[in-house]
């Protein structure tokens, strides 16, 4: 079979109107905890789907791991009591076959086993010829790659509903976060596979509850149809993840501080205004190309002359000299000193590679 099979994206299977909110524990610990839980969060009107763990993928031996088939009852319990579909995380065919014995209404693969071809293949296979509504969570690593392959195993079991779910990753330097966001990779994987719903995931994104607002509303600023949020009845006391859990209520809350905003306006003057505005963006951007190819062409006449003079290509003091004196003309435009200073790594690390070539070439024509 073709690598690049397209899929069968349904994007219209979310409900209207965003944000679509799952939230619930981490873990269903015990049937009170759960059910307590999805009372309250009932109560707020705002959610469309109950989640919590049964089986829980601990990255350290020796931590709570869930309670297995038993919590299934108590999410089936809650579901009768809050009339809220459920929803759990599957890592294996098994954990399918007893979701679909208990009547879950939908499932999310895990980051973790998002990671495991053999693992997500198995969860495809047990799945072939039923249809629920199945979110993937993006691997701990940020490889858009295996994050669109286990979507694709998915899709290749003929599952009309598939989601993804944007849960930060695992690298060296997560900043203020307990996985990274790199929105870049979100956005390429809206760019690979337009139409298909992509939830955030704040709350494995922060690992802790003073961040979540902020990063929800970029989500949707962003454009993603909605989020998955843990939620505790106590969240102190969590089994799991006990940092990152809001209650219901404050739940409630930060929805309800949420700003959605529309994808787009009919308001017509606004369409004409921002239109005028894009042209002007494609016309700067237009300069931006032509002025970078002139730069180009320059480091490459540099390149043949260095070379015929046996001069090296990098010259750190010149290279420092280009950042300090860019830097303060930056900041005198109002241009942020980071953002200047990463753009010029680009550009000189794509100039080197120039000088490179043109060293390299056997033949010098300048
Ligand atoms: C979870 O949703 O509780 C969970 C374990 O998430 P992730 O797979 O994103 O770590
Ligand atoms: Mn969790």
């Amino acid at each position: 079979m073709s690598a690049d099979q397209p899929l069968n994206i349904n994007s219209g299977w979310l409900p209207a109107g965003r944000p679509f909110v799952i939230s619930g524990p981490c873990a269903a610990e015990t049937e009170a905890q759960t059910i307590e839980t999805a009372r309250r969060l009932r109560a707020l009107d705002a959610i469309h789907v109950f989640r919590a763990g049964v089986w829980k993928p601990r990255t350290r031996p020796g931590h709570y791991e869930g309670s297995g088939e038993a919590g299934l009852a108590w999410l089936v319990r809650a579901k009768e009591e809050t009339g809220l579909p459920i929803t759990t995380e599957v890592a294996n065919g098994a954990h399918v076959d007893a979701c679909l014995r208990s009547g879950v209404d939908m499932l999310w693969v895990g980051a973790r086993t998002t990671s495991s071809p053999f693992a997500v293949q198995e969860i495809a296979d047990a799945l072939r010829g039923v249809d629920v509504p199945v979110f993937v969570k993006n691997p701990p690593s940020p490889d858009l790659e295996l994050w669109i392959g286990a979507i694709e195993r998915l899709d290749r079991s003929g599952l009309s509903r598939l989601g993804a779910v944007h849960r930060g990753f695992s690298v060296f330097d997560k900043g203020p976060f307990r996985n990274a966001p790199m929105w870049d990779i979100a956005i390429e994987l809206k760019t690979h596979l337009p139409g298909l719903p992509l939830l955030c995931d704040p709350s494995h994104i922060c690992g802790n509850r003073e961040l979540i607002q902020h990063v929800a509303q970029k989500a949707l600023d962003l454009e993603m149809d909605g989020l998955m949020i843990e939620s505790h009845a106590n969240p102190d006391a969590a089994w799991s993840d006990a940092k990152q859990q809001l209650t219901p209520e404050a739940l409630g809350q930060l929805l309800a501080n949420l700003a959605v905003r529309e994808r787009s306006s009919d308001d017509k003057e606004f369409e004409e205004h921002l239109e005028e505005l894009r042209r002007m963006i494609d016309s700067i951007d237009d300069d931006i190309m032509h002025k970078l190819a002139a730069r180009m062409a320059i480091v490459e006449k540099i390149g043949a002359f260095k070379r015929r003079h046996n001069v090296t290509i990098l010259q750190v003091e010149r290279w420092e000299a280009i950042i300090r004196s860019r830097s303060e003309s930056a900041s005198s435009m109002g241009l942020g000193e980071q953002f200047v200073s990463d753009l010029l790594r680009l550009i000189h690390r794509e100039a080197i590679q120039l000088q490179e070539r043109v060293m390299n070439e056997t033949k010098v024509d300048v």
